[in-house]
């Protein structure tokens, strides 16, 4: 059973302005599809692995095999943190704010989400080369942090240590590759960070704080 790329839940210009049109086409259509693409070709031939779920096989690296594993880490790592994101973004207004459990929780780690969001902005800007800013539950706390490539936190210590990428489980990942932003934002990949706040989707978000928990 091969994977196959899911649809985004809005249309292909429902962020804008904060993210345009083509740069949604070609990061949907282009490069997650060459992940799912290039995780079926990793993965062929290979029925027990293959019947995994993607979030399963990023999970135990370990059980998969030496010649692949480099392979599945990047693919089936950009399909999950890809499938993730799409769902983590809703158009401008849709969005609401943290309520709740949640809204505590930020309010307990960070004082306020406008104490959050700098501190987010800046484990993804200095996340060297290409990667994804994650706010992770940890240890029953959120935490900021990031991750290489197309690493994902529930990797675990074992797999991220070494780039110094933060484990957990991720309720909120925004992805800091040149390809999510360049067409709008150039080089100015903080600016990118700042403008994504407004298309957040805290509801999305609430629901994987209550489900990490
Ligand atoms: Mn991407």
């Amino acid at each position: 059973m091969a994977f196959t790329l899911p649809a985004l839940p809005y249309g292909f210009d429902a962020l804008e302005p904060v993210i345009d049109t083509a740069t949604m086409q070609i990061h949907h259509g282009k490069h997650h599809q060459a992940y799912i693409t290039n995780l079926n070709n990793a993965l062929a031939g290979k029925d027990d692995l293959a019947a995994k779920s993607a979030d399963d096989l990023i999970k135990n690296l370990a059980a998969v095999p030496d010649d692949i594993r480099p392979a599945v880490r990047n693919n089936a790592g950009g399909h999950v943190n890809h499938s993730l994101f799409w769902t983590l973004l809703a158009p401008k207004g849709q969005g609401g704010e943290p309520t709740g459990a949640l809204a505590d929780a930020i309010k307990s780690a960070f004082g306020s989400l406008a104490d959050l969001k700098p501190k987010f902005q800046e484990a993804g800007a200095k996340r060297f080369g290409s990667g994804w800013a994650w706010l992770v539950v940890k240890d029953s706390k959120l935490v900021i942090g990031s991750t290489a490539n197309q690493d994902n936190p529930t990797m675990g210590d074992g797999v991220l240590a070494t780039s110094g990428g933060i484990s957990g489980k991720p309720i909120l990942g925004v992805d800091v590759w040149e390809h999510a932003y360049y067409l709008k934002y150039q080089n100015r990949r903080p600016d990118y960070l700042t403008a994504i706040w407004d298309v957040i989707n805290w509801k999305r978000v609430g629901e994987l704080f209550a489900a990490a928990k």
